[in-house]
């Protein structure tokens, strides 16, 4: 029998994203043993990315700003597809996060009467993003990891979870390895947290960082948990399209929440006839459709985006207010946001699916499981607004540590058994002992693909079934994957696993949207081009079942009167 390096904690939280890392400090507040595992360095999740801010309706700059407007903002962002539940919580308890975070010492931006910043943001009616100039991630991170460390986390870094441990039907810890050595490791816990974050990597252009692989999405589905909502990726309109090399690099709504304008090859302000209301701080829905149709029409840029102007304001404010843009353009495209436009486009940015879980707990359908972050769905619906996933961070990540830490409390140590370890260590050791197969970067730029063209922006019935048949053939190429060399420092042996939590999603993806015969926020059918009013009482659901993956629909619970009331005529469907 092998022996595995073992560790045991009472919660185990598998990210260290704002999500994982809030998850932790209330899980160590409520006197738990944590653990936090992650495929990167401590402070290098893809949180650290986050550039434009933290939605809270703090009204420190608009006074009639409150936790309604917001609630009413994120529902109708989310085409009344969000759970409303989710939705109130997070407008409610999202101030007194930001302003825990200031207490631990996040330096956000300031009004001159000392009170936090705050800025517009597409879809938000009042300024309500929290933010330290175009680099608000690395502020919550820093802030974050200070305060996890001081309170006495233990962290595993650079250790990647590849499967999720059961004890009959609860889970009971996650096995993985060392990503620099490849030895295996096993963590005994009461509970799991999951914080992995999203699914970008799957597409082609993207503005999401190489960890963004749906690993949590892919490990819950296995271990018997529920998916919701996986129809709705979210493309962001502004990428970088040029050069090549850094392409879909994201350029922060912040340039648009600023003042910045969107112009077509004409020098036509096109947002004027997609949203004339709301014009370029449209949701990033309307605006990434609007900018992909400019371009399908000839008014397109040179290299096939939009121009977005930030040039009419003075230098200096656009070099205090986005310095990370600035540098940006200024090194890596050799252009001079203070002197002339930028040329954007559409990227892939983030999963509004993710795992089922219950508003207040944030616990999955599988005892023992809870989720937290972008792996999760629920609150944002059918589209996320800017500065809304921050928010959702802290405030279902502190619930996910608190409902960890009380369901560690009342269980029992479970075990998962020697057969379980053997079969998943069994299934990372198997791509170096066949004679011959594929190898594992050809089916990721193949995948990369088929989710682009077929699976993107606009979709219709055609694309979608043969998206799903492509899926197929990659499965089925996947499953024969040789990796080359030894156990150490081996990224194609990383990418041979990462591709399984791909392939899962992206088919949990394909078939959602495949399902879903209307059009609705970030979810564009041209054969089903009209909002089915239907379709906006029902989320999709998948599980997996003895013959693969199963589909349901289930009807979306109803807001209190009292939430109905405030949604009023805004509420279309
Ligand atoms: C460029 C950019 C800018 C953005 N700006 C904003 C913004 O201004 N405001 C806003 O609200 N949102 C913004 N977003 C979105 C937001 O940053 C993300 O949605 C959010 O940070 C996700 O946080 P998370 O904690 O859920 O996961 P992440 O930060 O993605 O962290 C995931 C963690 O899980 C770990 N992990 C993953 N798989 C495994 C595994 N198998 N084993 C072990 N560990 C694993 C990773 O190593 C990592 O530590 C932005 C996104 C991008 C790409």
């Amino acid at each position: 029998m092998t022996e595995y390096e073992t560790h045991e904690h009472d919660v185990l939280v598998i990210g260290a994203g704002g999500a994982g890392l809030r998850a932790a400090i209330e899980a160590l507040a409520q006197g738990a043993s944590v653990g936090v595992v992650c495929k990167s360095l401590l402070g290098k999740a893809h949180t650290v990315m986050a550039e434009g801010g933290i939605a809270a309706a703090m009204a420190n700059l608009d006074r009639a700003d409150d936790w309604r407007s917001h609630f009413r903002d994120t529902m109708k962002g989310g085409k009344f597809l969000n759970n409303w539940r989710m939705a109130q919580l997070h407008a409610q308890e999202a101030p007194d996060r930001v302003r825990e975070l200031e207490q631990w010492g996040a330096l956000f931006d300031r009004t001159p009467e000392g009170d936090i910043l705050q800025r517009a943001f597409g879809g938000h009616s009042f300024r309500r993003l929290c933010h330290v100039g175009d680099r608000t991630g690395l502020e919550m991170i820093r802030t974050l990891q200070d305060r996890g460390v001081q309170m006495g986390f233990h962290v595993y870094m650079e250790c990647a979870v590849t499967q999720l441990l059961r004890d009959g039907d609860r889970v009971c810890g996650a096995f993985g390895y060392w990503r620099e050595q490849g030895r295996f490791v096993v963590f005994k816990a009461k509970a799991v947290v999951l914080a992995t974050g999203g699914i970008g990597k799957a597409w082609r252009i993207t503005s999401n960082s190489w960890e963004c692989t749906g690993d949590g999405m892919a490990l819950a589905y296995d271990a018997g948990a529920e998916l919701q909502d996986m129809e709705f990726v979210q493309f962001h309109p502004t990428g970088m399209v040029w050069p090549p090399g850094v392409q879909g690099i994201l350029v922060t709504e912040a340039v648009r929440g600023e003042g910045g304008v969107l112009r077509n090859r004409l020098g036509e302000r096109f947002m004027e006839r997609y949203d004339p209301e709301q014009v370029d701080l449209s949701t990033r829905d309307v605006v990434a459709r609007a900018i992909y149709t400019e371009v399908r029409e000839g008014r397109g840029t040179e290299h096939g985006g939009a121009f977005l102007d930030i040039s009419h304001k003075p230098p200096e404010y656009v070099k205090r207010k986005l310095p990370g843009m600035y540098h940006q353009f200024l090194e890596l495209a050799d252009v001079d946001i203070t002197k002339g436009p930028m040329e954007v486009g559409p990227t892939c940015h983030y999963m509004m699916g993710g795992v089922r879980v219950d508003a207040e707990t944030a616990s999955s359908t599988v005892p023992g499981l809870f989720a937290a972050g972008e792996v999760a769905a629920g609150l944002h619906g059918a589209n996320r607004l800017g500065g809304n996933s921050l928010s959702d961070l802290v405030v279902f990540g502190r619930r996910a540590g608190l409902a960890a830490a009380s369901h560690a409390n009342r269980a029992g140590a479970g075990s998962p058994g020697t057969a379980q370890l053997e079969e998943a260590a069994r299934e990372m050791l198997v791509f170096f002992e066949r004679p011959e197969g594929e190898s594992p970067y050809a089916i990721q730029r193949d995948l990369e693909g088929t989710m682009h063209d077929l699976v993107g922006i606009f979709r219709n019935k055609e694309d979608l079934e043969r998206g799903l048949e492509k899926l197929r053939e990659l499965e089925e190429r996947a499953e024969g994957v040789r990796v080359e060399g030894s156990r150490l420092f081996n990224p194609g042996w990383h990418l041979a696993r990462d591709l399984k939590s791909m392939l899962t999603v992206s088919e949990a993806v394909a078939r959602s949207a495949l399902a879903r015969e209307e059009s609705r926020g970030a979810h564009s059918r041209t054969d089903f081009p009209k909002t089915d009013p239907e379709w906006g009482r029902r989320n999709i659901v998948v599980a997996r079942a003895e013959d693969g993956m199963r589909l349901s629909e289930r009807p979306l619970p109803e807001p209190p009167a009292e939430l109905k009331a405030l949604l009023g005529e805004s509420r279309e469907a």
